[in-house]
């Protein structure tokens, strides 16, 4: 870089800090700060084009073009030169402008004598605030210097504008982060909850943009990279021999370490006048910039690690670190990009609410948050920019919307709604030990679905007559290493003793698809929901699986115990996992274990293959278990986790049904005790359904479990069979209509 623009860079952040310093009022601040740039790099125009709402940018401050369309003249994003920048995040740099593709000519401006045009994202950490253009009569392109100046500039001026310094009165804008803002997202946990925002990786603030001496600004970033780069050996080190995947993702990391061309950058901006820390936060908002353009997954994610790496060096430099959760607001609402599940569970149910930017209705943290009944919206962008700790939130788990900084109103239709909630609740508890009868005399067993120690209290107040599935694999997922026989035989009896004499059906390890263990090696699959999960892996791992029915016989130590096998899509796998069953019980009695006293051994029947087994497999099985989930993704050949699919196929529809009372009629047949343990046992329509086709025991979601029961208490499943019967007589394609009329019609 020419020196002479870095001397002249310079000055003119110098002059920049005096108006950040000084008290003039926000509008007075961007009109002197236009003429100061203008002045210093001897343009005839320089405007300042900032955000009004997230669609329309806003003429805030110029100097050269007409002072009557300031506050006046809009852009809508994408439109002319000044929206092209602010979308795309990328310089536009021409000699004449208004030949230039998507040139809009704003006559009320007077610009059409200016011929050359500079226009620069204002951006901070993938927040668009808006754009700085410079202009001129002279027809010639900014060079590569000036280009580079200006962008120096508008990383101040996106610090300005964070801390608040053009905000004003009358026409002039509103503080950033203080509107009421409503975003949307995916549902992941239902459930309302208002709160207060708790970030979990609070946004570093940089107060100071602006440094005077960069010989002591370079010496600062060489000593904080440094610090960084002793980190990430040391996470290396540590790290070897363990996950590939968090190993890859540390060499990324130690490699941008020791970029020598991320170092440059940083030590250019800092010649040109900037502090350590915003020369990190360009380069890191620069990046951010290029991960929205990027499709390429690899690079993304290389980019998202320099993007951690560079908070991490922020961090460093400012001092400020990860926030205490002794801190926590009482009604904490946390907002994170992403979460992993061992910190959810230390945060644990303090939380009222999540909200993620990223996740997915079937990542580890959906699990926990299931788990903990805390109400989670997940892939909500622009979370972690728009919201600051402590805002008030409100969160709508059950459609995915989340309401920022609400109105009043907003506020007051909320809490109506949670007061309902409330009002139902307790309702429920009120019917909680009501055992489940049907207005026509069945007796409908429900019993709960858990996985975590932190379920456990659930079986009390939920009211649930048992454990109707245990996913042991949240217990291995929730971990970064393979849990050992002796930690395993103390969680299950836990489980056991909160249990007492009701009936804990422990499925075994059921991984791979969805469920990857981060600690065992990955085997990349085309399909992996067909693959080699559930009851193959175990079958194949035969160590695993010995290891666990022993955790499992030895903390039964002596009392009823039930095993049930996932994924068994034909009789022979039963058979073997029954043998190895078998084989341990034996192997436990030689070494003078006492065994327990019944044991039930199940097979879950998730693929449709099952259901056509020989009858002498329901004969042999001591009970099946329809894990509905994975039935109906194969049935209707449905991807669960991929959205586009994922709600095509409605589960009242009359083939599914159909299929299921097939079901229900084989193990009528050979007396095999038989329930339902999909998601959809914990929708009270649904729960109806399946309880009209035969079925008497349905495990679910705590929380559903009260639900569920009022609707089945006030229900004839001999109407509801007959409703079924018709809408197929009908050749309907769901039962839905007909039965939601029915349920009308009986309010
Ligand atoms: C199911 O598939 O319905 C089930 C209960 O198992 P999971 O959701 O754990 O795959
Ligand atoms: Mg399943």
């Amino acid at each position: 870089m020419a020196d002479g623009t870095e001397t002249e860079s310079r000055k003119l952040l110098g002059r920049l800090r005096e108006e950040m310093a000084s008290e003039a009022a926000g509008q007075e601040r961007l009109d002197r700060i236009t003429h100061l740039i203008a002045d210093s790099i001897h343009r005839e125009v320089c405007s300042i084009y900032l955000f009004r709402d997230d669609e329309t940018l806003e003429l805030c401050a110029t100097e050269g073009l007409s002072p009557e369309s300031v506050h006046k003249t809009r852009l809508r994003l994408g439109e002319g030169l000044v929206g092209r920048v602010a979308k795309s995040g990328k310089v536009v740099n021409t000699a004449d402008a208004p030949s230039s593709k998507g040139f809009r000519f704003m006559p009320e401006t007077g610009e059409e004598k200016y011929s050359s045009f500079l226009g620069v994202p204002v951006q901070r950490l993938g927040e668009k605030l808006g754009v700085l253009v410079v202009q001129s009569r002279d027809a010639r392109e900014f060079s590569a210097d000036e280009v580079y100046a200006l962008e120096v500039v508008a990383m101040v001026l996106a610090e300005m504008a964070e801390l608040g310094a053009f905000v004003g009165e009358g026409a002039a804008l509103s503080p950033l982060h203080q509107q009421s803002v409503l975003l949307r997202g995916g549902p992941a946990q239902e459930g309302s909850a208002e709160g207060h925002v708790w970030l979990h990786e609070p946004r570093v603030v940089v107060t100071n943009p602006i440094a005077e001496d960069p010989h002591s600004e370079r010496e600062r970033l060489t000593e904080a990279v440094e610090e960084l780069r002793v980190g990430v050996d040391k996470m290396l080190e540590i790290s070897q021999g363990g996950d590939k995947d968090q190993l890859k993702v540390l060499e990324a990391y130690r490699m941008f370490a020791n970029s020598k061309g991320w170092m440059r950058r940083m030590e250019e901006d800092i010649a040109l006048g900037l502090s350590a820390e915003a020369a990190v936060e360009k380069e890191q908002s620069q990046a951010r910039a290029r991960m929205e353009q990027v499709t390429d997954p690899y690079l993304r994610e290389r980019l998202a690690d320099l993007d951690d790496l560079s908070n991490r060096l922020l961090r460093i430099l400012t001092g400020q670190g990860k926030t205490d959760s002794a801190d926590l607001p009482p009604d904490p609402i946390l907002v994170a990009r992403n979460i992993g599940p061992g910190d959810l569970l230390e945060y644990g149910r303090s939380l009222k609410g999540i909200v993620l930017e990223e996740g997915s209705v079937g990542s580890h943290a959906t699990i926990v948050a299931r788990a903990l009944a805390i109400p989670l919206v997940v892939h909500v962008g622009r979370i972690t920019t728009e919201a600051l700790n402590g805002d008030h939130v409100l969160v709508d788990g059950d459609h995915g919307v989340v309401h920022l900084r609400p109105e009043d109103t907003v506020v007051s239709a909320f809490r109506d709604k949670i007061a309902m909630q409330a009002k139902a609740q307790e309702r429920y508890t009120s019917i909680r030990e009501t055992p489940t009868v049907t207005q026509d005399g069945a007796r409908i067993n429900l019993v709960m679905n858990a996985g975590l120690m932190a379920d456990l209290p659930s079986l009390e107040t939920s009211g649930a007559e048992g454990v109707g599935l245990f996913r042991t694999e949240l217990q291995f997922l929730v971990r970064n290493k393979m849990p050992k026989r002796l930690e395993l035989v103390t969680q299950y009896q836990r489980v056991l003793d909160a249990a007492g004499d009701k009936r804990v059906v422990f499925r075994t390890l059921d991984i791979g698809s969805d469920k990857v263990l981060p600690y065992m090696k990955h085997v990349a699959e085309p399909n992996p929901a067909l693959g080699w999960r559930a009851i193959r892996v175990g079958l194949d791992k035969r160590g695993v699986m010995r290891m666990q029915l022993q955790a499992l016989i030895r903390a039964a130590n002596g009392r009823p115990l039930t095993v049930m096998f996932p994924f068994v899509a034909q009789a022979e796998e039963y058979r073997e996992a029954r043998w190895e069953v078998n084989k341990t019980i034996e192997r436990e009695k030689r070494l003078g274990h006492a065994l327990p006293e019944t044991l039930e051994v199940g097979a879950m029947l998730e693929t449709p293959s099952l259901a056509f087994a020989p009858q002498k497999f329901f004969d042999e099985v001591d009970f099946i278990s329809i894990g509905g989930n994975d039935l109906k993704q194969f049935f209707f050949a449905a991807d669960r986790e991929n959205e586009l699919v994922r709600r095509r196929y409605d589960s009242l529809n009359v083939s599914f049904l159909t299929f299921i009372e097939s079901i229900v009629e084989r193990c009528d047949i050979s007396e095999t005790p038989l329930s339902f343990c999909g998601e959809d046992a914990g929708r009270p329509v649904e729960a109806l359904c399946l309880a009209a086709m035969g079925l008497r025991t349905l495990s679910m979601r705590p929380a559903s479990i009260g639900p569920v029961k009022s609707l089945l208490l006030r229900s004839n499943l001999q109407e509801v069979r007959k409703i079924i019967a018709d809408a197929r007589h009908r050749g309907d394609q769901s039962v839905r209509p007909a039965v939601m009329e029915w349920l009308r019609n009986q309010a």
